[in-house]
C-alpha cells in the first residue's frame, strides 16, 4: 500500500500538460465557456478606451470649481450662485450621451452635461456628479465641489494599458474572462483541446439502468458518477459501457479505450477477488503499472498505470470508492491535463466537525458530508447512515470529504478538520 502522498506525486508527475503548438483549437468566444486558454491573450485596446464619466453629471475644469471660485478672466458665466456661499454656475455648452464623441473643447467656465460611460471632452479634467448640481436652463450651479482633481473620471487605459499581458495561458474561462475577451473584441479564442476520457465498467453482475433487473445484479452507476465527475473536469466524455469479466473481451475492451483516449477510467476488477483481471491486461498491454494500491478509505485497490500516450487509471468497484478516488486523485490529473496553470490541486478545506469523526487509524480515510456556514464559521457534518463503500445513497446532497489522517482514530466534535470539497459551498 502507497502512502497518499507518495501515490499523488507518481500520478501528477505521470500527467502531461498539453503543448499549445499542437493541442490548440481556435473556437469562438461562446464556445470558450469553461475552456482553458492555451495561449496569453492580450488586447491593441487601452481599457477604458479613452477618458470616460463614471457618473451622471458634469464635466468641468478641476481649476474652476476646487475653490468655488470662478477661474480668472470668466464673467459672464461664472457667477457665485446666490444663497450658496462658495458655490459657482458655469456654462453648459454640450450634451455627452455614452457612445457619442464630444464636438467641444471644455473652456474656462464651462461644463458639458455628461452621462456615465461618455466620452471626456478636452479641456475637462473632474466629473461632478448631478446630485450635487442645480441646472437652470444653459447654466449648471455648482452646489459641492468635487473632492479632488479627476473625481469620477475613468481615465483611458486605468484598468488596462494595450500590449500588457491580459488572460494568461492554463487560466480557465468563466464568466469574467469571457466578459473580459468580449470587451477587447477577441472573438476566436486558443483553447487547449480537452482530455479524451474513456470510461468502462467491468463486471458480469452490472446492467445499465434502463435494462430489467434480474436476481443478484447490480446496476452499473459508477458509468454514470463517472462520466458527470469527467464532464465537470473539462473533459470529454467516452462512455464505453459494461464489459464482462472475461478476460479475451476485457482486453480487447481496454485496448480499444487505450487506443483512442487520453485518459482510461475503469472501474471494478482491480481488487484480489477470481475476477480482477485489470492489472494482468495492463500487463500484458506493455503498461507500466506504478500504483495496486493506496493507503486510503474508501478506495484501498486502485491501480495507475502508464502507456506510451495514455494514463491508465482502475478505479475500485465500489461505488463509494470510485467516487472518494477519482476526487482524490483522478480529478486533480484530469484538470492538469486539460492544461489549467494553477487550481488543479485538490481543494482542501479546513471546518469544524459537528461529531466525532473515528476511524481505525491504518489508512487515511474520509467521510463524507457537508460543509455549511454557521455563525461565520464553516462547519462539516458527517452524512447521516452508514460509511461504507457500498452504500452510495447517503452521497447524495454531500459537498465534502472530511479527512482522518493515517494514525489517527479519531477526530473530536469541535475540532479542526481538513475537507476536501466537492463542490461549492451552500
Ligand atoms: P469489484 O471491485 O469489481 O470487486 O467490485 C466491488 C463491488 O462494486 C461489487 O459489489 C460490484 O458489484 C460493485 N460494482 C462494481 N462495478 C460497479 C459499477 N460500475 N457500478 C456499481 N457498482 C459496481
Ligand atoms: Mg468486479
Amino acid at each position: 500500500m502507497l502512502a497518499v502522498e507518495t501515490a499523488e506525486s507518481l500520478i501528477f508527475q505521470a500527467v502531461q500538460v498539453p503543448d499549445a503548438a499542437v493541442d490548440c483549437d481556435w473556437v469562438p468566444l461562446l464556445e470558450a465557456i469553461d475552456r482553458v486558454l492555451a495561449q496569453p491573450v492580450s488586447s491593441e485596446l487601452d481599457f477604458p478606451h479613452w477618458d470616460n464619466s463614471a457618473m451622471d453629471g458634469y464635466a468641468v475644469r478641476y481649476d474652476d470649481v476646487a475653490t468655488g471660485q470662478v477661474a480668472t478672466g470668466q464673467v459672464a458665466t461664472g457667477q457665485v450662485a446666490t444663497g450658496q456661499p462658495g458655490a459657482i454656475t458655469l456654462a453648459v455648452v454640450e450634451e455627452i450621451p455614452a457612445g457619442v464623441a464630444p464636438q467641444q473643447t471644455l473652456q474656462p467656465g464651462q461644463a458639458a452635461r455628461i452621462f456615465t460611460g461618455a466620452m471626456l471632452p478636452l479641456g475637462a479634467d473632474t466629473i461632478v456628479m448631478q446630485e450635487n448640481t442645480q441646472r437652470q436652463g444653459d447654466r449648471v450651479t455648482i452646489l459641492v465641489p468635487p473632492r479632488h482633481l479627476g473625481e469620477f473620471v475613468r481615465r483611458r487605459g486605468g484598468f488596462y494599458q494595450a500590449g500588457q499581458p491580459l488572460l494568461a495561458a492554463g487560466t480557465r474561462l468563466g464568466a469574467a474572462e469571457i466578459a473580459v475577451l468580449a470587451a477587447v473584441q477577441c472573438t476566436q479564442v486558443p483553447v487547449y483541446q480537452r482530455p479524451k476520457v474513456a470510461i468502462l465498467s467491468t463486471g458480469d453482475e452490472l446492467v445499465t439502468p434502463d435494462q430489467p433487473l434480474q436476481p443478484g445484479q447490480i446496476v452499473d452507476s459508477n458509468q454514470y458518477a463517472l462520466a458527470a465527475l469527467v464532464q465537470q473536469s473539462g473533459a470529454e466524455v467516452l462512455r464505453l459501457g459494461i464489459v464482462p469479466d472475461d478476460p479475451a473481451a476485457l482486453q480487447a475492451a481496454m485496448e480499444a479505450a487505450i487506443a483512442q483516449a487520453d485518459i482510461v477510467i475503469s472501474s471494478g476488477g482491480v481488487s484480489v477477488g477470481d475476477y480482477d483481471y485489470v492489472d494482468g491486461i495492463l500487463e500484458a498491454l506493455g503498461a507500466t503499472i506504478q500504483i495496486r494500491s493506496i493507503a486510503v478509505k474508501p478506495g484501498k485497490p486502485l491501480t495507475f498505470a502508464t502507456l506510451p500516450n495514455t494514463l491508465y487509471f482502475g478505479l475500485p468497484g465500489n461505488p463509494v470508492s470510485a467516487l472518494v478516488t477519482f476526487l482524490r486523485f483522478v480529478q486533480p490529473a484530469l484538470k492538469r491535463r486539460s492544461g489549467l496553470a494553477t487550481g488543479w490541486q485538490p481543494n482542501f478545506i479546513t471546518a469544524k466537525t459537528g461529531c466525532d469523526l473515528k476511524s481505525d487509524g491504518k489508512r487515511e480515510s474520509y467521510l463524507w458530508g457537508k460543509v455549511t456556514f454557521q455563525a461565520g464559521e464553516l462547519c462539516f457534518s458527517p452524512a447521516a447512515g452508514g460509511h461504507n463503500s457500498g452504500n452510495l445513497i447517503n452521497l447524495a446532497g454531500c459537498n465534502g470529504l472530511a479527512r482522518i489522517p493515517i494514525g489517527a482514530t479519531a477526530i473530536a466534535a469541535g475540532s479542526d478538520t481538513s475537507v476536501l470539497l466537492m463542490q461549492g459551498i451552500v
